[in-house]
């Protein structure tokens, strides 16, 4: 039989956005090769696997061939990139293929990264490399087994070109999907230009796709800015409760739809520690670990100044003052959805008003005492159980916790929860498994040796992070000592 691998396209970026983008084609890649498929995925979206995941496919994914039904087109964007504006970045290496309904008729940009230059792409090459491309890979797999929104990858491929990087490196192309691609600093682009009938062309077309239940609200244009910030917030408890560090927090990598994008040179964090830094260039730490939600209501704070002229008011000061109230709702909103997540955390089934200061107690406790955070929260399940050994030796000073240990067992002689539940929620809610840093470089650094094992075994190991499996004691724990301070870069 012949397969079709026709995707079920409806583009209506392309359609209803003229003016947003350039239509654009990829380079024709020499050789392109599927090293990865994400059958899982493509199952999901009702495509057919056997089809994709082959010559064709590679083809498809590398850029060189537009498939039918396909619109691609580079999209313009601004943004402020270490708070410093942009006003032309815009996909300088990147297409969007067109949407595709899946089998539920939900809608998903399918989008290339490394696809060759475009209008965007100033200075650089428009390309990417095997390394980055299968780490984008992998952690939005991580991040979306662990249940936090994201983009997700279809397909990485070689294009069969070395590419000068440090030196030269196997040329890649990645092909992900996601809710859509639109971006703070999409709405930016047209607001610097002054272009307020694009930017209610756009926010109208953001609110049809992403919140259609605003449409007929009464000031649909501020309740966008609510519902934006709600996800926004919701987005970024998650990270901090995975322990996870975006690294590169710019305006144009923040999604309109509160998905994670664009994971350059991210990392999850061995020892808790609000200041941890992986990128290379985030010098001052503006993207560390605990700044994140102070970084996302700035970036809100951008995206709101996009708004205020579409915001009904009988004059700018009102607009700005109705806008405000709404960011500075932000803190409020995070702490609330922080604390709920926390309960979850540490086994708790009911809500008291204290709460709040058990949880901060907790953070107090762990601060500066190499706690390993992905361990604590596991080995906390152990303690409900009764054993709290293997959570106070992670302490530098285990005192500092068994006084929170105390407080918290008095405050769960009045919850709900047997203590067999307890550690059975808790154990859902708290990974064993998250990309452990040594374990992502040791898979890479394999894959571009054209040894893909390790990184097929570390994506089946966290696409399932909540179950404990014997055999995997290797991927449970912190970098040895020696893996040294461990550094990221982006842009490669
Ligand atoms: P990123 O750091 O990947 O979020 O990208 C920021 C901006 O730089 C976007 O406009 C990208 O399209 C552009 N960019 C990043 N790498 C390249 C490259 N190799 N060639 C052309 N543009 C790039
Ligand atoms: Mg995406
Ligand atoms: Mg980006």
């Amino acid at each position: 039989t012949k397969h079709d691998p026709t995707f079920n396209f409806d583009n209506t970026y392309a359609r209803e956005l003229e003016g947003f983008y350039v239509p654009w084609q990829g380079v024709k890649a020499p050789a392109p090769k599927i090293v990865q498929f994400n059958d899982d995925l493509a199952e999901d979206l009702g495509l057919n696997s056997l089809a994709l995941n082959s010559k064709d496919g590679a083809a498809i994914f590398a850029g060189s061939v537009a498939p039918t039904g396909a619109n691609p087109l580079a999209q313009a964007y601004a943004g402020h990139q270490f708070g410093g504006f942009s006003e032309r970045l815009g996909d300088g290496r990147a297409l969007l293929l067109g949407e595709v309904l899946d089998k539920n008729g939900a809608r998903f940009d399918l989008h290339l990264k490394g696809s060759g230059r475009t209008p965007f792409s100033r200075g650089g090459d428009g390309k990417a490399v095997l390394g980055p491309v299968l780490r984008e890979y992998l952690m939005g797999e991580a991040m979306y087994a662990l249940g936090v929104p994201t983009t997700r990858a279809l397909a990485a491929v070689t294009t069969g070109e070395e590419v000068a990087r440090d030196g030269m490196k196997p040329g890649a192309v990645l092909a992900r999907i996601a809710s859509s691609h639109l971006r703070v600093g999409t709405f930016q682009f047209f607001a610097a230009r002054k272009e307020w009938d694009k930017v209610r062309k756009l926010a109208d077309y953001a609110i049809d796709r992403h919140y259609p239940e605003l449409a007929s609200a009464e000031d649909k244009y501020l309740g966008f800015l609510s519902a934006v910030l709600e996800r926004q917030a919701a987005l970024v408890t998650q990270w901090l409760h995975a322990g996870f560090v975006h690294g590169v927090m710019n305006t144009d990598n923040m999604t309109i739809s509160g998905e994670t994008i664009d994971y350059g040179p991210c990392a999850f964090v061995d020892t808790y520690d609000p200041k941890a830094v992986f990128s290379s260039i985030d010098r001052d730490g503006r993207y560390a670990f605990g700044n994140q939600p102070v970084i996302a209501q700035w970036n809100l704070t951008r995206f709101a100044e996009t708004l205020l002229p579409l915001i009904e008011a009988d004059d700018s000061e009102k607009a700005i003052r109705l806008a405000t109230n709404v960011i500075n709702g932000f803190a409020t909103r995070y702490t609330e959805i922080w604390t709920t997540g926390m309960r979850a955390k540490v086994g708790l089934a009911s809500s008291e008003v204290e709460d709040a200061a058990l949880i901060n107690d907790l953070f107090t406790a762990m601060d500066g005492q190499n706690v390993d955070y992905t361990l604590f929260f596991r080995r906390l399940a152990d303690a409900a159980l009764g054993q709290d050994d293997d959570v106070v030796s992670l302490f530098d000073d285990g005192e500092k916790i068994r006084a929170w240990l105390k407080q918290w067992q008095d405050r769960l002689l009045r919850d709900p929860l047997d203590p067999a539940e307890r550690a059975k929620a808790m154990n859902g809610v708290n990974p064993i498994y998250i990309p452990r840093n040594h374990r992502v470089e040791e898979a890479l650094v394999a894959a571009e040796a054209g040894d893909m094992a390790p990184l097929a075994k570390l994506l089946d190991v966290l696409t399932d992070p909540f179950t404990k499996r014997d055999g995997l004691e290797g991927y449970e724990g912190p970098a040895p000592d020696d893996f040294g301070p461990y550094k990221t870069f982006c842009g490669t």
